[in-house]
């Protein structure tokens, strides 16, 4: 195998690159994450959203959410639309 002979030279480009990789899906996590509001935020900016048995979806009303967590904390989405609404 004419690959094998490269393997030791391979090897630390390949971890590399893996890092880069799971740096870049923190990141975009991170971000995503802090792109959102709380959920403090989320009812100053869309008081109509707050009922009496929880929180509504401020983009097609659905009262269905569901929290999808991420390593920086869990972030709500809409069940319904599949908007992202506020973070924790
Ligand atoms: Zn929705």
């Amino acid at each position: 195998m004419e690959i094998a002979r490269h393997l030791p030279q391979l090897f630390p480009i390949g971890m590399g690159l893996m890092c880069a990789f799971i740096a870049f899906c923190f990141y975009r996590e991170l971000a995503a994450h802090r792109s959102l509001p709380t959920l403090r935020e989320y009812f100053e900016e869309f008081p109509e959203c707050e009922t009496g048995r929880g929180v509504r979806c401020c983009e097609c009303g659905s009262g269905s959410i569901w929290q999808h967590k991420t390593v920086w904390g869990p972030i709500f989405e809409c069940r319904h639309c599949g908007e992202q609404l506020y973070r924790r």
